[in-house]
């Protein structure tokens, strides 16, 4: 237990370590007193590197780039667990030492969640800088004997992340970058779905000023035999660079439509929002596979909601909003999805067709604690309502967010504090057969009945 401990903010040091001292030595120390504490035991190594340091020192200064590159290692030192351990190795490279993952997704799923951390923009004299990463996987027992060896895997592992402009690679063979596979858990996402591996849950969205229930969002699970849970961070992304998106919106239309048809005899105005990938807005048959899910289902158009995210649709923002237009013609409503990570300007929010904003989680969690991020998500709201938009917070998981949310005048509230992700059973028998005032209940008590 003695070792299991976590690099406290302090003990980061970044730009007080004397005469520059670099810590590869530190880091293949630690791996070695993990690996011989643990004889056996699994381990993962994140190497991050962080880019972008450069054009912030051009644009803001050389101290903004320090302090840029200091808060990005406390952000990433909030990523370890208690159990893992955050090394800084130099200003921009820190590594993440992983211990017992239960399987390479789970290396895979802590690189994407050091990728978003990063990502998430750094606020600077009220202007905005963002940096990236690419991060090299290594892992142990399977392929590195000695600490040098798994660093030195993790490095090429990096270096053909940054090749390929990939944000993570996981090492796979040769030292070579080439030899590294280009994705390092293959997916076989229609044999999983013929097999039934996937599910549907769903989370309910609440109305925030009377704490009725409005309807709930479908979020997609995968319980694979062989890797067991994989959340959709991991998997999505895998998803998301093939065809597959297509097979895997046919199945979460479907689903959410079943189980939401079933749920309009006690709940008749209930809106079911789905998430769409950016690929599937380059599908010339999404408009008729969504028009085709509805008949088959018998359920209205406007009351199914399609959540896209920001930065999907700036993917090609003229294209994104023709078919935005196309959908809306059918009836459906639109949800931009995690608004405020995307970029996108207020001119072109005006041009788009859409009826809902849902606030990025990151944003929400700090209403109560951050004044900047109180006054922001207070100016998304007042922006989005100025545009004739419904504005959704999601993350919610305090009461105390929930009021503070109602208060600025937030619509509609999503979050761990309502309920998590439910399977349909479970979500039918807590939100749709019981009475609209017991839901009510555990809602925020200042709101108004
Ligand atoms: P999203 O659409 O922004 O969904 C919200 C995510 O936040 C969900 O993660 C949900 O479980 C999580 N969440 C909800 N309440 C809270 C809270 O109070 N605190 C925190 N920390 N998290 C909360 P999940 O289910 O892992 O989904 C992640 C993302 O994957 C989704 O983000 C969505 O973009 C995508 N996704 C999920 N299901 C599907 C799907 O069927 N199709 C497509 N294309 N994308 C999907
Ligand atoms: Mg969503
Ligand atoms: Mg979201």
């Amino acid at each position: 237990m003695g070792w299991i401990r976590k690099t406290t903010s302090s003990e980061l040091g970044l730009t007080g370590s004397p005469g520059g001292h670099f810590r590869y030595s530190r880091l293949l120390a630690e791996i070695e007193g993990m690996q011989l504490r643990a004889a056996g035991e699994p381990l993962a190594l994140l190497l991050v590197h962080v880019d972008g340091v450069a054009d912030v020192n051009r644009r803001f200064g050389y101290g903004a780039g320090d302090e840029v590159l200091e808060r990005c290692a406390r952000r990433l030192a909030d990523v370890a667990r208690e159990q893992d351990l955050f090394v800084p190795v130099t200003p921009g490279c820190h590594a993440l030492l992983i211990r017992n993952p239960l399987h390479e997704s789970h290396a895979v799923l802590a690189a994407e969640k050091a990728g978003r951390v990063i990502s998430r923009p750094f606020d600077l004299e009220g202007e905005s800088a963002s940096l990236r990463v690419h991060i090299g996987i290594s892992l142990l027992p399977s392929l590195a004997a000695t600490p040098a060896l798994l660093l030195q895997q993790a490095e090429a592992a990096q270096a053909a992340a940054r090749s390929r402009d990939q944000p993570w690679q996981v090492y796979s063979g040769r030292l070579e970058p080439d030899a590294v596979e280009q994705a390092p858990v293959r997916y076989d996402i229609e044999q999983a779905l013929h097999r039934g591996e996937f599910e549907m849950h769903f989370q309910p969205k609440v109305l925030l000023a009377t704490g009725r229930l409005h309807g709930a969002e479908a979020l997609v699970r995968w319980n694979s035999p062989q890797l067991g849970n994989v959340p959709p961070g991991v998997f999505l992304p895998a998803i998301e660079q093939t065809q597959e998106v297509r097979p895997l919106l046919r199945f979460g239309l479907n689903a959410a439509l079943r189980a939401a048809a079933g749920w309009l005899d006690e709940r008749p105005d209930f809106r079911i929002a789905v998430n769409l990938s950016a690929g599937n807005l380059e599908d010339d048959d999404l408009v008729q596979q969504v028009s085709d899910a509805l008949k088959v289902w018998h359920f209205p158009a406007r009351q199914l909601v399609l959540e896209i995210t920001e930065s999907a649709l700036m993917e090609d923002a003229s294209a994104s909003a023709r078919v935005l237009g196309e959908l809306r013609a059918l009836g459906v409503e639109v949800s931009i999805d995690d608004f405020g990570t995307g970029y996108s300007s207020l001119a072109y929010l005006k041009t788009l067709p859409a009826d809902e904003l849902k606030i990025d989680r990151s944003f929400v969690s700090g209403v109560v604690t951050d004044e900047t991020d109180r006054q922001l998500v207070q100016s998304v709201i007042q922006l989005g309502h100025a545009v004739r938009l419904k504005v959704v917070a999601e993350g919610i998981e305090t009461l105390e967010v929930a009021r503070t949310l109602a208060g600025l005048g937030c619509d509609i509230g999503q979050g761990y504090y309502y309920d998590r992700p439910l399977p349909a059973s479970e979500f039918a028998a807590r939100w749709i057969t019981r009475p609209v005032t017991e839901a009510s209940s555990t809602l925020p008590a200042s709101s108004p009945a």
